[in-house]
């Protein structure tokens, strides 16, 4: 377990990869909005709870870090949360609480195998948040939505 980290902030265009070249959506946050916070905190992935300010709190799972695969030169926060959306979100107020560390950033000899280390990144986080000490950080007000 790790020190649970709360941000937030407004969705934020990034490079439009997630979703066309992975298949996997991350909602970027600004991330020069948390350098401080950031250079605390080990490059890597890590999960938690996204609450967006009108559709609910659902799990997510989210990389920080400079994407070695795609040589980013900025560090950036991807929440890819862990639910089916019938629309984009762009601009909405997303609150994140980070309870928990899954692995360090890590370079792939290929996109397939980055988007499986994805998938089982996701499925871990699926199954930490049922446990019992992450699950109850669902309810945290900061989560909630301020309307
Ligand atoms: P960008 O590079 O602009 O972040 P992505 O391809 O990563 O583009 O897509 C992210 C966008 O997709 C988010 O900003 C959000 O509006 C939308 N989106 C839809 N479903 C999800 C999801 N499950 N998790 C994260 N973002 C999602
Ligand atoms: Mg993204």
């Amino acid at each position: 377990p790790i020190e649970p980290l709360y941000i937030g902030g407004p969705v934020i265009k990034g490079f439009g990869r997630g979703s066309k070249v992975l298949g996997i959506p991350t909602a970027n946050l600004a991330a020069h909005d948390f350098s401080a916070i950031l250079s605390e905190h080990t490059s890597g992935v890590y999960f938690g709870w996204a609450g967006l300010s009108t559709r609910g709190v659902f799990k997510m799972v989210m990389s920080v870090g400079w994407n070695p695969y795609f040589d980013n030169t900025e560090k950036t926060i991807e929440p890819w949360l862990l639910h089916k959306f019938d629309e984009d979100f762009y601009g909405e107020e997303l609150r994140l609480l980070v309870v928990g560390y899954i692995r360090p950033e890590a370079n792939f000899p290929s996109l397939e195998s980055l988007i499986a280390r994805i998938h089982e990144d996701g499925k871990i986080a699926e199954k930490a948040l049922d446990l019992p000490i992450y699950a109850a950080y669902k309810n945290s007000p900061c989560l909630a939505s301020s309307l």
